[in-house]
């Protein structure tokens, strides 16, 4: 029987991996800053090459910015854990095998909050970023190098649960994320450059099953959020397809194709057993104390939904220009920056104003001093009104509009707006808000 097109619905999980900033890499002290090197190869040493005696030891920042990571989800943080040997054969990884988290991951559990209800996190571990293989042609010979700056530096992968079924709410569960982990500063997440990489394992049921199809198909090392939903599509098709015909979709890895805009076929899937994992022998497990736990909660800074509360409930903001701040980092830095200016204070300038003018009108945020966009704000918008100025032409308009006082005082709020028109008449470059402020103090008065 053929079953309707509609009542398929994919079931998607991630797996995202995201490089932390830490100044030296995560198990040697070589530096970590393979985007900026001036040439390949140059931060390296035994360990990161992976030559025979070289010994890792773990970088305890990283592992303070998982545990971090892992608080910032909610996940539940181990007591005990341990690094983990992955074995696999590719030039990019000299030791033959990457050090990794295998079945005692630093974080387990947790969620994030979506319009669609919470995607689950499986996990947040730490390992270590392969080198990089560069394919080039030199004197017509087509060659492969690789540059080891990128080798080693720490890596921490967030697995979720297969809770999203589109590849909209994939988008908005990877921009939540990806917000989460720039607020925490431990990464600089840049999809461009390749240190937050995106893949989603996709497979497909019928809508409302309770079991999760047998089968999935990893689509690896994507680079921006428009690449995995398009992924996620194409996918969704070519196993619906399959389906039809009555076969199940072959358990693989495959690649996202930007040219071809398509998935194509890398490998059949290895399991766990292929990898022949064991303990790091080189490095003793952890322990880690509830004191040490506990403290580093308190290093939590406040994530964009707090932060997004503070300034709509401290500068009167509304709901959108909160979500448009919090969303874009450098743009809340320079509102924040701005509104606690003094000038912006003495002239009487509402934080919405301030809002209005970083959303609509800056173009760049990181190279805009707050104080040239106060300046600007203040010289070509708003006129610097003393109080009793604005108070005796409140009290005029008042007086001429009797009517509108009554009808304010009989419960209807407009007339407010209405006499706010009215003042702004006389003082067209004066702030809205503050007008309105200052006409509804004076009712209270009349
Ligand atoms: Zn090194």
């Amino acid at each position: 029987m053929k079953v309707n097109n509609m009542q398929y619905e994919p079931v998607i999980g991630l797996e995202i991996h995201v490089e932390l900033k830490t100044k030296s890499k995560m198990f040697c002290g070589c530096k970590n800053d393979p985007f900026y090197a001036e040439k390949p190869n140059m931060y390296t040493c035994p360990v990161c090459f992976g030559l025979p005696g070289g010994l890792p030891v773990p970088n305890k920042k990283a592992i303070e910015w998982t545990i971090l990571l892992g608080m910032a989800l909610g996940s539940t943080i181990a007591s005990f854990s341990k690094f983990d040997r992955k074995h696999y054969f590719y030039p990019d990884l000299a030791k033959g095998y990457q050090i990794t988290q295998f079945d005692e991951p630093f974080c387990s559990g947790g969620f994030i909050k979506t319009s669609f209800g919470n995607v689950r996190i499986r996990r947040v571990h730490l390992e270590e970023d392969t080198g990089k293989l560069i394919h080039k042609t030199i004197v017509e010979k087509k060659v492969t190098l690789i540059d080891f700056n990128r080798s080693g530096v720490p890596l921490v992968e967030i697995v979720t649960e297969p809770d999203i079924h589109s590849s909209e709410q994939a988008k908005e569960f990877l921009k939540k994320l990806h917000q989460i982990v720039r607020y925490l500063e431990i990464s600089d997440a840049d999809l461009e450059k390749g240190s937050m990489r995106l893949e989603p394992n996709i497979s497909v049921w019928i809508k409302g099953s309770n079991e999760i199809p047998a089968y999935k198909v990893e689509v690896k090392n994507i680079n921006s959020f428009k690449f995995v939903a398009a992924a996620i599509e194409y996918e969704f098709k070519r196993h619906v397809a399959i389906l039809e015909e009555g076969k199940v979709p072959v358990q693989e890895t495959r690649g996202w194709d930007e040219g071809k805009n398509a998935t194509v076929s890398q490998r059949k899937k290895e399991g766990a057993s292929d990898y022949r994992y064991f303990p790091e022998p080189d490095i003793p497990p952890l322990r880690f104390t509830k004191e040490y736990i506990e403290a580093l909660r308190n290093k939590l800074p406040k994530l964009a939904d707090e932060v997004k509360d503070d300034i709509i409930k401290a500068y009167g903001l509304n709901d959108y220009q909160g979500t448009i701040l919090v969303e874009n980092v450098p743009m809340l830095s320079l509102f924040q920056g701005t509104v606690s200016l003094p000038s912006i204070q003495q002239a009487n300038i509402s934080g919405t104003t301030i809002a209005n003018w970083v959303i609509n009108k800056v173009t760049d945020f990181s190279g805009t001093a707050p104080i040239d966009l106060a300046n600007q704000i203040i010289g070509s918008k708003t006129v610097v009104v003393s109080d009793s100025e604005l108070k005796a032409v409140i009290l005029n308009v008042l007086e001429e509009n009797p009517k509108a006082v009554s009808d304010y005082k009989a419960g209807k709020e407009q007339s407010a707006m209405f006499l706010m028109g009215m003042v702004r008449r006389q003082l067209p470059n004066v702030d809205t808000n503050v007008i309105l402020e200052a006409v509804k103090a004076a009712l209270k008065n009349v």
